[in-house]
Parts: structure tokens; C-alpha cells; sequence
């Protein structure tokens, strides 16, 4: 089977993205499959685009093969589209999904119903060794609740409420999610890519 390299250690992601690539008959190897240590890398970029190439860029010079990497965070407009790339640590460099949503939401606490519009942001850059590297971005629109709301999910799923819904994205199912998720159109995007270079990988 063809395969790529996803370059990510997070086992939820890694099935997503297999989920994904199956279907095109390319099996999607994470980091977590990979035998020897890969060190963490620093995102030190200043857009979602350049965070996901320093990663995919940075495993597939290091493996010598195509690497794919992600990037992905929430926009809120009233607050000119913050958290955005610092959406995992909103609230501090260790800090937790309730805290950043925490602070997210006292920070709206003035904002009336139709000033609260958000979207999740998905980017996704494929890197191979002497070749440019390829960029997709998918995007879900929704805005943001008064509270928290929902079991399911991670991250700020408990406050956003997507676009034609009256729940938030914590209270669907895990399905439901990925049908209209940031990641989903940004996969979506991906499929002429894929067709393009099926024979090479
Ligand atoms: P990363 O792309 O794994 O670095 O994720 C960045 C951060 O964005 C996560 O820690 C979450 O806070 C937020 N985020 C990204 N995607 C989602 C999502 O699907 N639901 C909720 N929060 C998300």
C-alpha cells in the first residue's frame, strides 16, 4: 500500500487523517507508528500556514518522504480573530481546554448574540523533500455560546455552535462532527492533490 506520514503524536488526529487516506487506497502512518524518537517541534510561526509547514517540512527532510502536518485553531471576530494559532494555549502555555474557554467566554462577556461569530480554521501543508509545499485550508463558521455546553469533543467544541445548529459542537455526535468540520473541507480540498500525485507517493 502507498503511504504517507502524518506528523502528528495525537492518537485522535492520526485516525482521522487514516480514516481519510484509506479511501484512496494511501495508508497514513503517524508518528505514533514510526520506530525511534521524533523530537517535538517548536510552532514558532506566525500564521496557521507556516505552523503546519515547519512541521511537515521539518519530518519529511528528517524521513525523506512526503509529510503531511496540520494546523488548526479557533477565530473569534469580536476579538479580531483571537485565540487563533494560540488557541491551545489561550489561557497560558500549559493550560487547560476549560481555561482557555474560560477566558474566551469573559472576554465576550459584553458582546451581544449577532457580534459573537467564530469559525474553526483548518490548515493542512504537505511537505516532500525538493518540491514546494502544498497548503489547504478548510473553515467551519458558527458562533460562540453564552456557556459551555456538551460532553463530547475536546478543546473549544463546548462553546462553539456551528453554523445552521442550535447545538453546540460538544452536544453532536462524533459523526455528526466530522461531516462539517474545519478538518473535513480542509480534506475535501485536498482530494485534487491527491488524484495528482497518487502514482508518485
Ligand atoms: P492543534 O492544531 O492541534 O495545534 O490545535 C490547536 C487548538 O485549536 C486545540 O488545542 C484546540 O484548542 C483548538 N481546536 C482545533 N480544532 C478544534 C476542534 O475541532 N474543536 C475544538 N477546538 C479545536
Amino acid at each position: 500500500m502507498k503511504q504517507i506520514v502524518v506528523a502528528t503524536k495525537n492518537a485522535g488526529k492520526a485516525v482521522e487523517f487514516k480514516d481519510f487516506f484509506k479511501t484512496f487506497g494511501i495508508e497514513a502512518v503517524s508518528l505514533l507508528d514510526i520506530e525511534g524518537p521524533v523530537d517535538d517541534i517548536e510552532e514558532t510561526g506566525h500564521t496557521f500556514e507556516e505552523n503546519a509547514a515547519i512541521k511537515a517540512e521539518a519530518i519529511a527532510n528528517l524521513l525523506g518522504q512526503t509529510v503531511i502536518a496540520d494546523d488548526s485553531g479557533l477565530e473569534i471576530d469580536a476579538l479580531d480573530g483571537r485565540p487563533g494559532i494560540y488557541s491551545a494555549r489561550y489561557a497560558g502555555e500549559s493550560s487547560t481546554d476549560a481555561e482557555n474557554v474560560e477566558k474566551a467566554l469573559k472576554e465576550l462577556d459584553q458582546i451581544p448574540a449577532e457580534e459573537r461569530g467564530a469559525r474553526f480554521v483548518c490548515v493542512l501543508a504537505v511537505a516532500t523533500p525538493g518540491k514546494e509545499t502544498v497548503y489547504r485550508t478548510g473553515f467551519c463558521e458558527g458562533h460562540i455560546n453564552r456557556e459551555p455546553k456538551g460532553e463530547n469533543g475536546f478543546g473549544y467544541d463546548p462553546i462553539f455552535v456551528p453554523s445552521g445548529y442550535a447545538k453546540t459542537m460538544a452536544e453532536l455526535s462524533k459523526a455528526e462532527k466530522n461531516a462539517i468540520s474545519h478538518r473535513k473541507h480542509a480534506f475535501d480540498q485536498l482530494k485534487d492533490w491527491i488524484m495528482s500525485v497518487q502514482a508518485e507517493l
